[in-house]
């Protein structure tokens, strides 16, 4: 390959905008690295950038998406609603999708192909596990393949209760609980678990301890117990409510519990953890979009693990979310055989920017009783980020991360970036894998200067 010219830059990033005097005092340095020239006649670098691409591209259309399957999840949704002998209306019925749950075999069967061995399988469980699903996303399961993503995040399967790895509360959350209702596990914010109640129990969930009792919903005697414990602590500024899933509650109960916490001076943002967008979206009504949009401000935090999951009507929901001007963030459980590939990701990923739902973290599932058929390998999901990093916008890359056991919170992993340090100099490996030094703190003065390409030689 021929030689091209190429320069080394150093580039200063303002602090804050503010005059340009200011702006010099206080510009620092950031980035020292050597650029190749994108002007090169050979188009080598842009080459370069669009092989990488290309990966992509060749599959992107083969990971299908909820809305691609569109006639294959309404023949389904006709068949149940036979079958449960309802109506287009009580199908868009929030409360009717939630009370006709389907918490047995029998009517899956007629929809499913399936093995009778599984099917004898899922009766038994039954007996001993609690699971259900809304006709919604039962409809979305596919007819046919045993290992759909959406099958195996719903249906109970053998290894959770042959497989003895695991503990019940991996978070011991039980430990960090000052009061009923509260965990907390961090300074300045705390979740409250206002019910056990979820529309799906997905199998994997890192709280299917709780969706194995009774289903329930906290009193309001209980909540103003957790109240008072909010507003006993001024260092709380940040409350999550979750539960199970808090969309379950009513919109009475749920504009009631926002009020209160405005009416805590000290709390400044209020985050709903819900899994109704994707499960539910037929909760996502205009009364509990204004519900919301009274309290802010709020952020809502969902669940899309696949993109399957992309449906017109979970992005109709997400639309009226982000319409209400809710902060919309997603949360996604990396979950061997469902997402556990880098394509598949990034599909789901840029499938969720297009909602205004902003990916905000990739979990490493925990080790929860029954659920080790799910666990991937730490490394499987440093290889997804690696694979995201530097391939898509930085706005599509969640941050990865690892709870830890006994509730000492979330660590972030990242791919190795730096790849040695020295007091003046850091190597950092870039997302093409070039090795580059920028140095620890202001570059000497004659640090700037031409440089050689080493794209080509
Ligand atoms: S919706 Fe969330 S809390 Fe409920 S079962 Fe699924 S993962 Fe668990």
């Amino acid at each position: 390959m021929s030689h091209k010219p190429s320069w080394t830059f150093i580039i200063f990033v303002p602090d804050q905008a503010a005059s340009l005097a200011h702006m010099i005092v206080h510009w620092r340095w950031a980035v020292l690295a050597t650029f190749e020239t994108t002007t090169d006649s050979s188009g080598c670098r842009f080459q370069r950038l669009k092989e990488a691409a290309s990966g992509y591209l060749a599959v992107r259309d083969h990971v299908p998406v909820g809305y691609t399957r569109r006639d294959v999840s309404d023949a389904q949704r006709r068949r149940l609603l036979e079958l449960i002998d309802a109506t287009d209306e009580d199908w868009r019925d929030w409360h009717w999708q939630l009370a006709h749950r389907l918490d047995n075999i029998s009517i899956l069967a007629e929809i499913l192909e399936m093995e009778s061995r599984q099917q004898s399988e899922i009766a038994a469980l039954t007996e001993v596990l609690h699971w259900a699903v809304p006709p919604y996303f039962a409809a979305l399961l596919d007819p046919v393949a045993e290992n759909d993503p959406l099958r195996l995040q719903t249906l109970p399967s053998m290894a959770e209760t042959s497989d003895q790895r695991g503990v019940s509360d991996p978070m011991a959350e039980q430990n960090c609980s000052p009061c009923p209702l509260v965990v907390r596990r961090y300074p300045d914010r705390l979740i409250v678990k206002v019910t056990n109640i979820c529309a799906m129990y997905c199998r994997y969930c890192q709280r299917r301890c709780l969706a194995g009792t009774l289903e329930r919903q906290a009193g309001r005697d209980e909540m103003e117990e957790a109240l008072g414990y909010i507003y006993a602590n001024p260092e709380i500024r940040d409350v999550l409510i979750t539960g199970g899933d808090p969309l379950t509650l009513a919109d009475e109960t749920l504009a009631w519990l926002l009020g209160r916490l405005d009416a805590i001076p000290h709390v400044e943002i209020k985050r709903i953890g819900t899994r109704l967008p994707v499960t539910l979206p037929q909760r996502i009504t205009g009364d509990l979009c204004q519900i919301l949009r009274a309290h802010h401000p709020v952020y809502l935090n969902t669940q899309f693990n696949h993109p399957l999951e992309i449906t017109l009507e979970s992005a109709e929901a997400c639309r009226r979310l982000a319409d209400a001007g809710i902060v919309l963030g997603n949360q996604s459980v990396l979950l061997r055989g469902v997402n556990d590939d880098p394509f598949v990701m990034r599909r789901l990923l840029h499938e969720l920017l297009k909602l205004r739902v902003r990916p905000y973290y990739l979990f490493q599932a925990k080790p929860v009783l029954g659920t080790y058929h799910f666990a991937t390998t730490i490394d499987k999901g440093l290889e997804i980020m690696a694979d995201l990093r530097g391939r898509t916008s930085g706005l599509a890359i969640p941050s990865y991360v690892v709870n830890m056991p006994g509730g000492f919170g979330k660590v972030p992993l990242l791919p190795e970036y730096i790849v040695a340090k020295t007091a003046s100099s850091y190597f950092l490996r870039t997302w093409e894998g070039r090795t580059v030094e920028v140095t620890n703190g202001p570059p000497e003065p004659n640090t700037v200067g031409v440089d050689k390409c080493n794209t080509c030689i």
